[in-house]
């Protein structure tokens, strides 16, 4: 079996992580994509992050229509800093050792692997997936590395959660950018108005 898994903050959850996934799901002909919302990224320590219940639910509203797209709580029951290679364990032993596991980022999030925890271990895990993003120019990397990650640019979608923010913040229609469960679910919830 071939699993994708895509983490993200998903603050608010838009339509270049869902255009990325499915790209990616189609492209390696996976039989389903995991979306993991993080609880406490690590790597946004200091800054002002979105309750995780609503997060979480907007991914839900987001892919429910796609069915081989899935939400998974695993790094929300989880304690502590939301690493990576603590959820690739978990779906590792869930899956089993025959499954073929493709971590999705974008390829900003890829860039700065060599700050995750432990880097090794992630790649023993699975093989990543680095989506190119527009404004984004992949990096080198390290050789060792370069066989368990496949690039693979995806529909341009110049679409990044801060934006979605602060065109909520100001008042801006963000229609076309999110699904539209998800925008109503902004609305009703009064998220990014006061941020
Ligand atoms: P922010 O603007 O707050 O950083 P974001 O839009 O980058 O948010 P994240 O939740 O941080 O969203 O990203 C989750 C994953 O999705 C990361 O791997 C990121 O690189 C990727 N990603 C985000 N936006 C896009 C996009 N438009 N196209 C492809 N990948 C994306
Ligand atoms: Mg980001």
């Amino acid at each position: 079996m071939k699993k994708g898994i895509m983490g993200g903050t998903f603050d608010p959850i838009h339509l270049g992580h869902l255009v990325t996934a499915e790209e990616v799901r189609d492209y390696f002909h996976l039989d389903e994509v995991v979306f993991v919302p993080s609880a406490r990224p690590p790597h946004k320590v200091g800054q002002v992050i979105t309750n995780p219940e609503h997060r979480y639910l907007m991914v839900v509203l987001a892919t429910i229509t796609n069915p081989y797209f899935r939400v998974s709580r695993v790094e929300l029951e989880r304690v502590g800093p939301s690493y990576a290679v603590d959820t690739l364990r978990y779906f590792r032993e869930f899956w089993g050792d025959d499954s073929e596991i493709f971590f999705i980022t974008g390829a900003d999030a890829f860039a700065q692997i060599s700050s995750w925890n432990n880097p090794e271990e992630l790649f023993r895990l699975c093989t990543f997936v680095a989506a190119t993003r527009p404004g984004y120019k992949m990096v080198s990397m390290e050789e060792k590395y370069r066989q368990k990650v496949k690039m693979i640019e995806v529909s341009a979608l110049a679409i990044a959660s801060s934006e979605i923010r602060r065109r909520v913040k100001k008042g801006e229609s963000i229609k076309y950018l999110v699904p539209e469960a998800v925008e109503n679910y902004i609305k009703k919830n009064g998220l990014y108005v006061n941020e």
